[in-house]
């Protein structure tokens, strides 16, 4: 979509760029209570010793923008569950079980779920990676003619040693058809984003940008769109599991405690500015009906 911008984005252009967004249904797991809603157990505990399940959806969204159409995240491959070597390394096979327990078929694949949103693969135009978990990238196969957005910062991880110990697992994310795009982002004029270390600017007119919210993983990042007359939403991806579990500071059980507590204070001073606005999470059951409540009410 749109080369480097600058970062002025004061005023929208009047010309609703924006046509649309909608929740995509992308199948549904199950996670540990301890995951989702925090523990004041270590991490291991709750993978090994956790007995409570609690259902989250694996959602997507998909932004009907005047340039393209826009995926915000890919959804899960459901070989997940049908070729035992689609995970390679063998503790992330033996792990994946206590983390998920997943169900999904064939037809939670993107491609199929965006059939059944009248939507053709081939034509999304840009997908934003909120960050690179499995859940997250595993639609990017089935989309090789878009732009894969994902922040430098993300991106870098497969360079650190181990990135598969923090579920970002290369084998599905370096694939030769996928046309990955790092950003970075860039110092905003614009006082309704300060406190973020920046931002990017999708397509050049201030209608979908892009903010570094990390804490999930290390590069993870969220979307403000913004539509003319109507409330505007950030899609946080993983940052929360729901918003309002962000709204009274509770961390879920991975991710770095302190830098999710400082997103979500970023977010949250975001929200002071732009009143409003709704905070839409990847894994909330909310988030349907938050988006249409946001595209409803002026
Ligand atoms: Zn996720």
């Amino acid at each position: 979509m749109a080369e480097t911008r600058t970062a002025t984005v004061s005023s929208i252009k009047a010309e609703h760029p924006i046509a649309f967004v909608r929740v995509l249904n992308c199948g549904r797991a199950e996670q540990q209570e301890e995951h989702r809603y925090g523990s004041r157990k270590p991490q291991f505990w709750w993978v090994f010793f956790g007995k409570r399940w609690v259902p989250l959806p694996l959602q997507c969204f998909l932004i009907g923008h005047r340039d393209g159409l826009v995926l915000f995240d890919t959804g899960i491959d459901p070989r997940i569950v049908s070729d035992k070597r689609y995970i390679e390394q063998a503790t992330g096979r033996f792990l994946l079980p206590r983390i998920f327990q997943l169900h999904v078929n064939e037809l939670d694949r993107i491609d199929h779920v965006l059939r059944k949103a009248g939507v053709a693969a081939r034509d999304i135009r840009t997908a934003v990676i909120s960050h690179l978990h499995f859940d997250h990238v595993g639609g990017i196969a089935q989309i090789p003619q878009a732009e894969l957005l994902v922040s430098a910062r993300e991106w870098s991880i497969l360079s650190e040693p181990h990135p598969e110990r923090e579920w970002i697992l290369r084998e599905h994310i370096e694939i030769p058809s996928a046309k990955w795009r790092q950003i970075t982002f860039a110092p905003a004029d614009d006082p309704l984003f300060e406190g973020f270390d920046g931002i990017h600017d999708v397509a050049g007119d201030g209608s979908l940008i892009l903010l570094p919210t990390p804490g999930h993983t290390k590069g993870s990042m969220s979307m403000l769109i913004r539509r003319e007359g109507e409330n505007p939403i950030l899609l946080v991806g993983d940052l929360t599991y729901e918003a309002t579990l962000l709204e009274r500071n509770v961390v879920p059980g991975t991710g770095d405690r302190d830098t999710l507590l400082a997103s979500f204070a970023k977010v949250k001073r975001l929200r002071e500015r732009l009143p409003g606005l709704a905070v839409v999470a990847s894994h909330d059951f909310a988030a349907e009906e938050m988006v249409s409540r946001a595209m409803g009410n002026a």
